[in-house]
């Protein structure tokens, strides 16, 4: 952290600064140049509030060199993670594709489409039994019975499964099923989640808040490292702006900028990040170009009748001419995207 004084700062203001940096346990390194005088804190500052010292008397400018997530960033650990579930790699050269409908709805259903996604390559099958719904009016989800229906799904075609852990409550029943926890982006920030969630020996999967900035991600997946659950995956899942053609505006930068700040491997969620079935091929087709290590991407046998989010879910036919497509760009930028041709 580097400390700016005015041009006209008085020795005292600068001692006032110096001393307020000793009580929190940090050295200055003052510098004097022509115009004005720099102090360096130096030591670890990743909790002091920078604004404390932009009140201080004299101070023009606080400026942060060092990242406040620590363990999430590349400088602390310049080679990517890798995660391996079941039979995949994430964050390895391979790209890892999760495809489902948005909520489990019944046996036929989940059977039926993770038969589908199976066979078109994806190898995490998705799906929300839990189901964070804008009005308490809407479809809920079948809970423990619709993660049960999931697991057998997804075993009898060999698939893992991803879902979505609401409240920190649900996390035993769900470490019997799921090989992935997903946090969903409304949870982002329900850092009484992400501590527990630190505890568990499972990979978690969060979903970048409605308008969270790229750093309030990283700081999300800090909590889950710092408190041992090193096994991170980050999602793109689109942000809210003031444009209304799409449901959110799906930040395809934010991959190859968590990319270069961290080592944590980055999905994109290109059916919330558009939230309409023909924008989903071009905006999944972007993301893999720019770098993402997997997408999460919903799919049903029959949108029209989904309990949840059937405008935004591809058919079976456009996923596989999806994952046909991608299997390209993958090949394209070095990379691969599992066993097909
Ligand atoms: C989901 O993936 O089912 C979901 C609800 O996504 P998000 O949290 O990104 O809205
Ligand atoms: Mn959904």
């Amino acid at each position: 952290m580097v400390i700016s004084m005015r041009g006209d700062a008085t020795e005292d203001q600068i001692q006032g600064v110096i001393k307020r940096l000793s009580e929190l346990k940090l050295d200055a390194h003052r510098s004097t140049g022509l115009n004005r005088t720099i102090i360096g804190a130096i030591g670890d500052v990743s909790a002091v509030d920078t604004r404390d010292f932009e009140l201080l008397e004299g101070v023009d400018e606080v400026i942060r060199i060092s990242a406040p997530y620590k363990l999430a960033s590349r400088q602390f650990k310049p080679d990517n993670t890798e995660i391996v579930v079941k039979n995949v790699v994430i964050g390895s050269r391979e790209v890892v594709i999760a495809a489902g409908p948005c909520s489990v709805e019944s046996r036929e259903q989940i059977e039926k489409i993770a038969a589908t996604v199976a066979a078109s390559g994806a190898k995490i099958l998705r799906g929300g039994a839990f189901k964070p719904r804008t009005s308490p009016y809407s479809f809920q989800g079948l809970e423990e019975e619709g993660l049960k229906l999931m697991r057998q799904a997804a075993d009898k075609h060999g698939l893992a499964v991803v879902s979505e852990v609401m409240d920190a409550s649900q996390i035993d029943a769900m470490l019997d099923y799921v090989d992935i926890m997903q946090v969903g982006a409304r949870n982002m920030q329900n850092f009484t989640l992400l501590k527990r969630l630190s505890k568990v020996d499972r990979p978690v999967l969060i979903k970048r808040g409605l308008s969270a900035t790229i750093e309030e991600l990283l700081m999300s997946a800090e909590y889950v490292i710092s408190g041992g659950n090193r096994k991170v995956i980050l999602c793109e899942r689109g942000i809210r702006t003031f444009e209304t053609y799409t449901r959110n505006t799906m930040d395809i930068c934010a991959i190859p900028i968590v990319h270069k700040l961290s080592h944590l491997p980055i999905w994109a969620d290109p059916s919330h990040g558009t939230g309409i079935r023909d924008k989903v091929l071009p905006m999944g087709r972007a993301a893999i170009a720019a770098g993402a290590d997997g997408l999460i991407v919903e799919v049903h046998h029959d949108p029209a009748h989904a309990l949840s989010d059937g405008a935004q879910s591809l058919y079976p036919e456009q996923f596989d001419e999806l994952m046909r497509e991608l299997n390209i760009i993958a090949r394209a930028i070095g990379r691969s995207i599992g066993d097909i041709s």
